[in-house]
C-alpha cells in the first residue's frame, strides 16, 4: 500500500475545547490522577472528555518500558501513591461514571508488577460506586503474571482487557520486551480462573501488518476465548515513534469487523479512531442490556 505523509480526511478529530473537557481536566488535576487520554495523546480526547469518559492511568505517568508506538514517558517511576485507589473512586463518583476504564504503565520495577494497586482500585470503586462497571486494561506483568492474574481476578473486574497491539511478526520492533504468546496466555488464564469476567483485547492497524496476519490474530484470540475486540488506526505520536506504514481505509476496518463477528467475538469495535477504551462503556452497556 502507498505510504502517505499526511493524514487522510477520515482521521478527523474534534479540538478539545468544550466545557466538559475543562471540567474533566480540573477533576483529574484535583485528584492528582493521570489519564491515558492525555499521556498517550489520544485523538478522541475532545469527544470523550466532553462526554465525561476518561481512562485513568494508575501507578504514575512514567513507564519502565518504551514501546515504539507509545507516547508515555519512560524512566524511573515514582513511588506508588497510597491515596490513588480512593482518588480514582472519588473521581468516578463525582463524574457519575457508569463504566470506568483503569489502566496503568508497566511497572517491571515493582515486586508484584503493580497488581495489588489494581486490586485496591477495584475494591475502592466497589465500595464507593457499586453500580459502576469496571474495566481494567493491564500490562503483561511479565514473569509475575500468574500471581497477578489470580489476585486481580479475585477482585472481580467486569472486563479484563490486555492489548496484543500488533501481529506477532512485528513484536520485535513495535512491542519489544513483550511476548505475543505470553499476552495471549494471560487472557486465556483470566477466563479460566473466572469465566464470568469478560476478556478483551485489541490491535493497532497500519503498522505494516498483512490482512491474513490480522485474521490469524483473531483466530488466536478466539482460541484463547477472548470476548471483545478493538481495532484502530495507529497514529505516530511524535517523529521519534514508529512510522505509519499505511492508513487503513474505513471500508477495510468494516471488512475486518465483519470477519471478527463471524469468528464469534461478542463485541467488535473497528474504525480508524477506535481505541481500546473508545465508547467502551456504551458498548458494554448495550451488551448487558441485550
Ligand atoms: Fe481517553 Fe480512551 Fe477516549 Fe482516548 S478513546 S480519549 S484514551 S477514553
Ligand atoms: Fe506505553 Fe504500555 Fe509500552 Fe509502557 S508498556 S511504553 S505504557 S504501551
Amino acid at each position: 500500500a502507498p505510504v502517505r505523509a499526511r493524514k487522510p480526511d477520515w482521521i478527523r478529530v474534534k479540538a478539545p475545547t468544550s466545557a466538559g473537557f475543562a471540567a474533566t481536566r480540573e477533576l483529574m488535576r484535583a485528584k492528582s490522577l493521570t489519564t491515558v487520554c492525555e499521556e498517550a495523546a489520544c485523538p478522541n480526547i475532545g469527544e470523550c472528555w466532553s462526554k465525561k469518559h476518561a481512562t485513568v492511568m494508575i501507578l504514575g505517568d512514567t513507564c519502565t518500558r518504551a514501546c515504539a508506538f507509545c507516547n508515555v514517558k519512560t524512566g524511573m517511576p515514582r513511588k506508588v501513591d497510597a491515596m490513588e485507589p480512593q482518588n480514582v473512586a472519588d473521581a468516578a463518583a463525582q463524574m457519575g461514571l457508569k463504566h470506568i476504564v483503569v489502566t496503568s504503565v508497566d511497572r517491571d520495577d515493582l515486586p508484584d508488577g503493580g497488581a495489588s494497586q489494581f486490586v485496591k482500585v477495584i475494591q475502592a470503586l466497589r465500595r464507593t460506586t457499586p453500580d459502576t462497571t469496571i474495566e481494567i486494561l493491564t500490562p503483561d506483568f511479565r514473569n509475575k503474571a500468574q500471581a497477578a492474574i489470580e489476585s486481580i481476578v479475585e477482585a472481580r473486574p467486569d472486563v479484563y482487557n490486555h492489548n496484543l497491539e500488533t501481529v506477532p511478526r512485528l513484536y520485535p520492533t513495535i512491542r519489544p520486551g513483550a511476548r505475543y504468546y505470553a499476552s495471549l496466555r494471560l487472557l486465556e488464564s483470566v477466563k479460566r480462573h473466572d469465566p464470568s469476567i469478560f476478556t478483551k483485547s485489541g490491535v493497532m492497524l497500519g503498522l505494516g501488518e498483512e490482512r491474513l496476519e490480522v485474521h490469524q490474530v483473531m483466530d488466536d484470540m478466539r482460541s484463547a476465548d477472548i470476548d471483545f475486540l478493538t481495532m484502530g488506526q495507529y497514529l505516530q505520536p511524535t517523529p521519534r515513534h514508529a512510522k505509519v506504514a499505511e492508513f487503513v481505509t474505513p471500508k477495510a476496518f468494516d471488512a475486518y469487523a465483519a470477519i471478527a463477528r463471524a469468528k464469534g467475538f461478542l463485541l467488535v469495535a473497528s474504525s480508524p479512531l477506535t481505541r481500546s477504551s473508545y465508547h467502551a462503556g456504551d458498548d458494554f452497556e448495550r451488551l448487558r442490556s441485550a
